[in-house]
């Protein structure tokens, strides 16, 4: 990988910090999620699904209840954007079944949108049923299909932009983190983005450098913005435009976990190798990258087409949900002390506010007429039917 972009540079230049993200990461050859399993205690990085099923599982109550409140339709397609191992939505397929009685008649499929070949086999391994084949056609839009061990027609796809158009809730857990990022950092001279190119001092090594002129990724910038140092991702701008006209379209909702601010941090990006900090300049390929996910900058590419809730934090969002009542019914469930202390354990990290409860965030995108009732169909002496609230951003209320 450093040989490749050594090439690179020599031959065009310095490049950007989003273009060695994007490299990095999933350069189809040697990029980082392409051809390991970086979760889990033996990898790089460990999740929120990784540490307990309690968080697939309080995330799947979540949709069924969006679908409760949005009218109950007759289908709906439930879309993962990054799936890592499957673990998640294994977690939330559970809870449907356990809900079958609730959501029997209901028509669902899951969608997975996933570019790495090696993951997909392990969500593959871990959701479909081994009896009944994976068809796979590695040209097609949708490179694998198969049926999930509950029955559920299951596809996989490299863009969001090939998942059929349809009624559809989505999740995206830490997802928006991986997605590049370009780099700005204010000067005397104004704005000049950050460029990565060869150390001409030592052998083999890459440096930050800034771009002597403004460079087109520029145009991305706020002309209002106070901070001295930005990180913007237009890849996600473009995946929340196309949610937000999906969602105001035909309905549904998308529900986007992270670790983020609102717009108030600066230079978030990092590596990760066996959970400790790593040099985003060294060894490239072999560490994650990652940046803070600016959900300020998500909610303006919504552009207004549809309701945005949060960023609310994790531990908020949990304890809405549920959390505690579940533990104390898993809890109660096992007398093996090693399940209790490991489900006491995996609640910690996941509120701990030391832990993941405050750094980690929730986001939703919504209809308008989810939060503000269907004033259009009313006239203005009338009073708005009253939205029942949005449950993780309120307290869950079942109807
Ligand atoms: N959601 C999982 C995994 C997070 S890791 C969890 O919380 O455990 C990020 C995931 O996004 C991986 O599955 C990775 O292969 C996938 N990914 C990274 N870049 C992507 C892209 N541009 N399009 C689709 N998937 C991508």
């Amino acid at each position: 990988m450093l040989r490749h972009l050594m090439y690179k540079i020599k031959s065009t230049g310095p490049i950007t910090v989003a273009e060695y993200m994007k490299e990095v990461l999933t350069n189809p050859a040697k990029g980082y999620y392409m051809h390991r399993d970086m979760l889990g205690e033996k990898g790089d990085f460990i999740t929120s699904p990784e540490i307990s099923q309690i968080f697939g599982e309080l995330l799947g109550i979540w949709f069924i209840s969006e679908w409760m409140a949005t009218g109950k339709n007759v289908a709906f397609q439930l879309v993962e954007l990054g799936p890592g191992r499957g673990t998640l939505m294994g977690d939330i397929l559970r809870v449907f079944s356990q809900l079958g009685s609730v959501l029997k008649n209901c028509d669902i499929s899951i969608h997975l949108v996933e570019v790495s070949q090696n993951l997909s086999e392990l969500q593959a391994l871990t959701l479909t049923e081994a009896k009944i084949p994976l068809e796979q056609n590695p040209e097609s839009l949708v490179y694998m299909k198969g049926v999930t061990k509950s029955g559920l027609p299951i596809s996989w796809y490299r863009d969001l932009q090939d998942v059929p158009k349809g009624y559809s809730f989505f999740l995206a857990h830490e997802f928006f983190d991986v997605l590049p990022v370009h780099k700005f950092q204010k000067t005397p001279q104004g704005w000049r983005e950050v460029l990565i190119d060869i150390d001409p001092q030592v052998s083999g090594k890459l440096r930050f450098v800034l771009a002597p002129c403004v460079t087109p990724a520029q145009a991305f910038l706020q002309h209002d913005e106070i901070r001295d140092h930005v990180e913007v991702c237009p890849d996600a701008g473009v995946i929340i435009q196309e949610l937000s006209e999906r969602i105001a379209l035909t309905g549904g909702a998308a529900l986007i976990a992270d670790y983020g601010h609102d717009g108030t941090k600066t230079d978030t990006f990092r590596g990760f190798c066996g959970h400790e900090l790593h040099d985003v300049l060294i060894a490239p390929g072999t560490a994650d990258l990652t940046a803070d996910v600016d959900f300020s900058y998500l909610r303006r590419m919504a552009q207004g087409k549809v309701a945005s809730l949060g960023p609310t934090e994790q531990q908020t969002f949990l304890k809405n949900m549920g959390i505690d009542v579940r533990l104390k019914v898993l809890f109660n469930k096992s007398d093996e002390p090693s399940v209790r202390q490991q489900l006491l354990q995996g609640y910690d990290m996941l509120m701990n506010p030391q832990k993941m409860g405050e750094r980690f965030n929730f986001f939703a995108l919504l209809p308008h007429e989810r939060l503000h009732g269907r004033s259009h169909h009313i006239n203005a002496c009338q009073s708005r039917p009253s939205a029942s609230p949005v449950a993780g951003f309120g307290e869950l209320a079942w109807q």
